[in-house]
């Protein structure tokens, strides 16, 4: 790291230059608040509310049933698909905008699955990190469940302690790597290309979790030859609290099977109301049932952030943001034992960056208290989250300012920053 001493003013000029500052005006931000947090739940673009607002009053409340026709309702897993496409290097048709992540990962796991079934038989271990986000392990625990209480195969979900072990687990009992782009704890970012590349010598296929990667890191998934990805519209994205996932399965493998979840929207002709399943073409067939419209809809008010910029130009100033967060907290607060566990290699780094604290937990809660909002995630860590559409070089000074503060006059060791509500 640089032994230069940044100052407040240098952080301010960052600012003055940066030509993506404008984009922050979207985005409905309360005063007095520094969001290091939209890795987590996004902030909410000002469009969010006039578009709820039309689609409450107008479309429902005046269009009615004829909505699903004339507002484009029904079109709009796959419409919103093709716009969020462009932001992780697929192309039309390839996405579609549909229920959870965790449910979309049960899909494709169990696509997945199928597809490794007919090709290599004898392949049943999935690979996935210890440290994956759990419910994508939860996910693949219950599907090995359900496959095998029928009488059917006995796979097993093998984990890893880290990318080093990566190829150690690729034997041929392998079908499925299964891994997220950019880990939750950490903020490390496998090589996708790399890796899918490494998995495909091995005759594993690759399942990607994007949830971290969506709108926060370029993403080529033709161009890595990847095979199946998920991931959440609410982080990066700026969709929305529970805001519908998305889905992404590689052409070549669209049209293999269908998967388990075969509700009517993903049929053929959904209003023929055939007793029979008939998957349709393509990357519909990947839907299930009837979609939360409202928040379908606010999805693409979060889409539209990107309009006038691009990944490459928001990886170069989430670089920066990361990298000066890091110079800052070691310029700053180097004797407060703060244990960075992101890495400092850009090729592998996410858009945020993690410190551990034994009084990790306490810290954040006294932070939040003084309006800086990052979140602390099991087991220590101390998780900021820097989103280039809208934090300022500006915010990354006094976010850090207020945690030495924090950490100096021991603010944090108060009773009520020891409380711990539901959700962390
Ligand atoms: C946030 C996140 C999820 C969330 O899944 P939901 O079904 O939306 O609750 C899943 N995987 C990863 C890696 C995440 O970061």
């Amino acid at each position: 790291m640089t032994t230069k001493q940044w100052t407040l003013a240098a952080c301010q000029e960052m600012d003055a230059r940066d030509p993506l500052a404008p984009l922050r005006e979207q985005f409905d931000l309360p005063q007095g608040v520094i969001y290091l947090d939209g890795n987590s739940l996004g902030a909410a673009p000002k469009a969010s509310l006039a578009r709820a607002r039309d689609v409450i009053t107008q479309e429902w409340g005046v269009g009615l049933i004829r909505s699903w026709n004339t507002a484009g309702w029904f079109d709009l897993p796959r419409r919103l698909g093709d716009k969020l496409a462009r932001l992780v290097g697929a192309r039309d048709n390839e996405v579609v905008v549909t229920d959870t992540t965790s449910t979309n990962l049960f899909k494709l796991m169990a696509a997945a699955l199928r597809q490794q079934q007919d090709k290599a038989p004898g392949r049943r271990v999935i690979v996935s990190e210890r440290n994956n986000f759990p419910t994508d392990l939860y996910m693949t625990q219950g599907l090995i469940e359900l496959l095998q209480s029928f009488g059917g195969a006995q796979y097993e979900l093998r984990l890893i302690d880290g990318p080093q072990d990566i190829d150690a687990a690729l034997t041929d009992e392998v079908a499925v790597l299964l891994l997220t782009h950019v880990n939750y704890q950490t903020g490390y970012m496998y090589d996708m290309a790399d890796v899918t590349a490494r998995a495909h010598a091995k005759g594993a296929v690759t399942v990607w979790d994007l949830c971290h990667s969506a709108g926060a890191v370029p993403v080529d998934l033709n161009g890595s030859g990847a095979d199946y990805a998920v991931g959440c519209t609410y982080k990066y994205l700026n969709g929305g609290p529970g805001a519908p996932a998305f889905l992404w399965v590689h052409p070549r493998h669209q049209e293999s099977f269908w998967q388990p979840l075969s509700g009517w929207w993903g049929h053929a002709r959904p209003f023929a109301m055939e007793p029979q399943y008939d998957p349709h073409a393509g990357i519909k067939r990947y839907l299930c049932g009837t979609q939360a419209i409202t928040s379908l809809a606010m999805v693409e008010s979060g889409l539209d952030t990107f309009a006038a910029t691009d990944m490459q130009q928001l990886r170069a100033k989430s670089l920066q943001l990361t990298t000066l967060f890091m110079e800052l907290v070691t310029q700053e607060c180097g004797e407060f034992g703060l244990v960075l566990n992101t890495p400092v290699d850009t090729r592998y780094r996410g858009s945020q960056v993690g410190y551990e604290h034994p009084q990790g937990f306490a810290v954040v809660q006294a932070l939040i208290a003084r309006g800086v909002i990052p979140d602390y995630r099991e087991p220590q860590i101390m998780r900021f989250g820097f989103t280039p559409l809208y934090i300022r070089f500006e915010d990354v000074w006094h976010a850090v300012a207020t945690l030495k503060q924090i950490l100096q006059t021991r603010e944090w060791d108060q009773p009520q920053f020891h409380r711990r509500g539901t959700v962390t």
